[in-house]
């Protein structure tokens, strides 16, 4: 996901990449601790161009990972999809003029690079990891597993008493007595 400096101009060059997960260490790293399964290629659309003193990136990915439930633990395919504007600036080069790097925006990353080509494979798969969910969930309502005998209470009740639940309804009912 390389780039030579001197192919970019001022008009936005297209860039399609498409690479496995294994060839970005990050994500090999999640995969190996087994947070999630890259089940296709990080497919990438970046357009590139120069603006000012300073290369900017406006881009979008896509990929499908495997991750599992934090409720039920079962695992479920999730697609994953960023778009982001990264700005590049050459390595000891200060911004003259702070209204340039529009800090306002939204999704802005901005990266130093040096020497004659820019590799965005770093950025990639940090947006790759943005995008994961910290609690995935296999949908909103997921009922989890029984505490008591560990059934998966989205394929139906198990018969055990939710005591946990009691107790806390029965605190907050005193709480409101109490007033
Ligand atoms: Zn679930
Ligand atoms: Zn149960």
């Amino acid at each position: 996901m390389k780039i030579r400096i001197d192919e970019i101009i001022d008009q936005p060059k297209l860039l399609v990449f498409e690479e496995l997960a294994e060839s970005f260490p990050t994500l090999q790293e999640l995969t190996d601790a087994g947070e999630c399964e890259f089940l296709r290629p990080i497919a990438a659309e970046l357009s590139v161009w120069r603006e000012y003193d300073h290369i900017r990136v406006q881009g979008s990915l896509a990929t499908t990972v495997r991750v599992n439930c934090s409720r039920c633990l079962s695992g479920f395919d999730s697609d994953l999809r960023s778009a982001f504007t990264m700005i590049y600036l050459k390595r000891k080069q200060e911004l003259q003029d702070e209204d340039e790097v529009e800090l306002g925006e939204e999704d802005l990353v901005s990266v130093v690079y040096e020497g004659d080509e820019i590799d965005f494979a770093p950025e990639i798969a940090e947006q790759v990891i943005m995008e994961l969910p910290l609690k995935p969930l296999c949908r909103e309502n997921c009922l989890g597993l029984c505490a008591t005998c560990g059934t998966d209470l989205n394929a139906g009740e198990c018969g055990c008493e939710r005591g946990s639940f009691n107790i806390k309804f029965a605190a907050l009912k005193n709480l409101k007595v109490e007033k």
